[in-house]
């Protein structure tokens, strides 16, 4: 069987984890704030809280810059539920900027919309661009239109731990308040069920981490700076219990130790496909420049209908290639608020003619060339 994408687990990472279940604490002990800093270090941001998922990371990153009832939060339909799920939590209404060539919000459009939306008085709160991929949106220009129209960004990159912008990595937060990672076992590491949001601002990482623990804040804030005070154990906002557990957290470190090489795999998986699926009813994926994508999917699109036809004939030969994703705006959930098919049109394209292949560092080299000769016999015989 191959999987569009799939976690890869060795030695060192099973022994960690029997390390942490044989230690003192399993949960909320010192192993959590280590990989913290860990992630701080790869990402270059100063601060960086760990939840119990992506998910998670989404809602209380919304909060924490306080979200309200009412308020308006823009992200992209060519995502996973939960970029526009997280903004319905705090009972924000949810809008969607279709998406560009490269798969993530149109910039162009963004600002059309933008300029659309002020005369209305109906501007965002808060935009929530998606690297889809694994490929950073062109954040300069986004940071830009967010000081003319005064909204705050969070970057969902659920997909890009170990991307690039600008030779940066993603995550330090130049040009957002806030980034969100997920380490569900399909993404780039995994800690079975995670998230993680940085940011470099400490008023929000005073949030983030009350609102992960029911609003108990076990540091005092300070100013500009954060002290651990250890008798201090108010609530001061109504959180919830969203934290990640120090065995999940071990695991999390033992799979950074391995993340450039993870990301030069996938790389190199994608080099291949580029070379061998030079076909004219397949365009490959295009990357934008001063990007380097993780490539967490590779995407090819399939002109002339035949989509599902390939689906159906990668199923049959076992490997399970799906689609990412249905845009949010198809999902009943979102009809019943008001979406229509029709609404936008470049990611309702793209949806009939898109499929993941897989792509993961563990994909051996013969199902990587299985794949392509799949594809290859299947445009054969269709023609
Ligand atoms: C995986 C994913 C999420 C959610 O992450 P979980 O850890 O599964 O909660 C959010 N956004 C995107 C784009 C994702 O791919």
């Amino acid at each position: 069987m191959i999987n569009y994408s799939k976690q890869s687990i060795d030695k060192q990472d099973i022994n960690q984890v029997i390390k942490i279940l044989k230690s003192d604490y399993l949960t909320t002990g010192p192993i959590v704030p280590k990989f913290e800093k860990k992630i701080c270090k790869i990402t270059k941001s100063k601060f960086s809280v760990s939840v119990n998922s992506g998910t998670s990371a989404l809602h209380i990153s919304c909060m924490a810059l306080g979200l309200k009832k009412n308020d308006i939060v823009w992200t992209s339909p060519n995502s996973f539920v939960a970029s526009a799920n997280c903004a319905l939590y705090c009972g924000a209404k949810v809008d969607f900027v279709d998406i560009g060539e490269d798969l993530n919000i149109d910039i162009n459009l963004l600002e059309a919309k933008l300029r659309i939306a002020k005369k209305k008085k109906k501007l965002p709160k808060i935009l929530i661009p998606v690297h889809f991929s694994g490929q950073s949106c062109d954040m300069k220009k986004i940071k830009k239109l967010s000081l003319v129209y005064n909204f705050r960004i969070i970057e969902d990159a659920s997909h890009a731990l170990g991307g690039k912008y600008f030779n940066q990595p993603v995550g330090n937060c130049k040009y957002s308040d806030i980034t969100v990672f997920s380490t569900h076992p399909v993404k780039i590491i995994t800690t079975i069920e995670g998230g993680i949001a940085t940011t470099n601002n400490p008023n929000l990482y005073m949030k983030l981490l009350a609102l992960r623990n029911h609003g108990i804040l076990r540091k005092k804030y300070t100013k500009n700076s954060l002290k651990k005070v250890r008798s201090h154990f108010d609530q001061i906002l109504l959180g919830y219990n969203y934290r990640m557990s120090d065995v999940q957290a071990g695991l999390g470190i033992s799979q950074l130790k391995k993340i450039k090489r993870f990301v030069s795999l996938r790389q190199h998986i994608r080099k291949i496909y580029d070379q061998k699926l030079k076909f004219e009813e397949i365009s490959i994926p295009k990357l934008n420049q001063n990007v380097f994508s993780t490539y967490h999917l590779y995407v090819i699109r399939v002109k002339n209908n035949k989509r599902d036809k390939l689906l159906k004939v990668l199923k049959k030969n076992k490997i399970f290639s799906t689609i990412h994703y249905i845009p949010i705006h198809y999902h009943p959930y979102y009809q019943k608020l008001g979406f229509n098919k029709g609404d936008f049109p470049q990611v309702e394209k793209y949806y009939q003619e898109c499929i993941s292949l897989p792509i993961y560092p563990a994909l051996k080299k013969s199902e990587i060339y299985f794949t392509i000769k799949t594809i290859k016999n299947f445009l054969i015989k269709n023609k």
